[in-house]
């Protein structure tokens, strides 16, 4: 709980601006998420090595002249193309140029291996058309890019995927590899679908976090607002008694020596008279004024308690003793200054206070500044009401 409050009711009727608002739909950020640069370099990078690691395969596969045309490929047409992405990707600025790159990048990619797998003797020629919708497959799931890019990036690579696998780059064509057109649209749907999912899902983790959050924040205020509200006196709005019990019990158990801190106990007189002759409400009506006059009267520092029934405590940091003097008399004259009528004590008489003072005596506990402020009340009350104690 603060140790510094002013008074207690100030926030006690705040409207907790609890936020009903959510975002109906968290997809920019799941795609900020999906398609982050670092994403797209590590697709970029995989390709790449990817790229030049099949290189072997073609030493092993194809005749001398089919494997130059396919180091060609990979050397002079993939490897560019993606090793201009990744630099662009490295500026955010250029970011549609990027993404055209890298989608013209992952289409080459896929084409130059169909095409490599044209020139390869079977079994291989079967596998590197595979490899190709693997990477037709790979481009739609984890490119990284937007999802309208990488639909025409996947659309465009199947649809010149098939040409090249039933002509078979050949005049006439072969239709050897009809087949593997089925293959290809299916590969072209999935891959979409399964992106599109991918999309979804990150979309509702990124909505469960942030609500998350936002019920987090919400249950800290709600805490903070139900430990005001239980250190506040309902009738008054000030702190009430257990708010004070804790402020002593921090002060008895603070390691550093204290200054020392003035007490004022306040006191109505004759409050029982008042409640017997003008009624239980008109007295609760009664000291809620008298507490607005005394908050009035002092610093937004100063810490007002109910101490009991018609009682208050106020805890005054900083004050010397003539100023806690002076404030003392003062609260007495803003409460008779409000001439509430009291009904018990004959016409003229209006409802008064007694004030107890207790200077403070530099490492003094609270709980000893209170019982001497309370003494100083009683002699108040002795010396005749309406008056400061000292
Ligand atoms: P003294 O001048 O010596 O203080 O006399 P007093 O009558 O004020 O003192 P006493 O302690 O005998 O009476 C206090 C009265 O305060 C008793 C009770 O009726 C009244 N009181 C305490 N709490 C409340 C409250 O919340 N509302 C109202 N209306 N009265 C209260
Ligand atoms: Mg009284
Ligand atoms: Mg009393």
């Amino acid at each position: 709980m603060a140790t510094s409050p002013i008074f207690a009711d100030e926030s006690v009727n705040e409207q907790f601006p609890i936020d009903q608002h959510r975002r109906a739909s968290d997809w920019p950020e799941a795609t900020r998420q999906l398609r982050g640069s670092g994403a797209r370099r590590r697709f970029l990078v995989g390709s790449l090595l990817v790229n030049v690691a099949a290189l072997g395969i073609d030493v092993a596969v194809l005749d001398p002249w089919h494997l130059a045309l396919a180091a060609g490929l990979r050397l002079l047409l993939v490897t560019p193309l993606v090793l201009l992405a990744l630099a662009l990707n490295r500026r955010p600025a250029d970011r549609p140029l990027q993404a055209v790159v890298q989608a013209i990048a992952v289409v080459a990619f896929t084409l130059s291996v169909t095409a490599i797998g044209q020139f390869a003797p079977e079994p291989f020629a079967g596998r590197y058309m595979m490899s190709a919708l693997f990477v037709v497959f790979a481009g739609a799931l984890v490119s990284a890019l937007s999802w309208r890019t990488t639909k025409i990036m996947t659309v465009t690579a199947t649809m010149l995927y098939i040409p090249i696998v039933v002509s078979g780059l050949h005049w006439p064509p072969a239709w050897t590899n009809i087949d593997l057109v089925g293959l290809s649209l299916i590969t072209c749907v999935v891959g979409l679908r399964a992106r599109r999912r991918k999309e979804a899902q990150i979309a509702e983790l990124v909505a469960i976090r942030r609500s998350d959050a936002q019920l987090k924040r919400e249950l800290r205020r709600a805490n903070a607002a139900l430990e005001r509200l239980s250190a506040t006196d309902a009738l008054t709005g000030v702190f009430n008694r257990r708010y004070l019990d804790e402020l002593i019990e921090q002060d008895t158990a603070s390691l550093v020596p204290s200054l020392g801190q003035s007490v004022l106990m306040i006191d109505v007189d004759h409050f029982k008279l008042f409640n017997d002759c003008g009624g239980h409400a008109a007295g609760d009506r009664c000291l809620q004024q008298i507490v607005a006059a005394i908050r009035r009267n002092l610093r937004s520092c100063d810490v007002v308690v109910r101490y009991g029934g018609e009682e208050f405590a106020v805890v005054l940091p900083g004050l010397d003793d003539a100023e806690l003097h002076e404030t003392a008399e003062r609260l007495c004259g803003a409460v008779s200054d409000l001439k509430i009528p009291h009904p018990g004590l004959g016409e003229a008489a209006v409802v008064t206070i007694s004030v107890g003072i207790a200077p403070a005596v530099p490492a003094e506990t609270l709980a000893d500044a209170i019982q001497r402020a309370d003494k100083s009340l009683y002699r108040a009350k002795r010396g005749g009401r309406n008056r400061v104690g000292a």
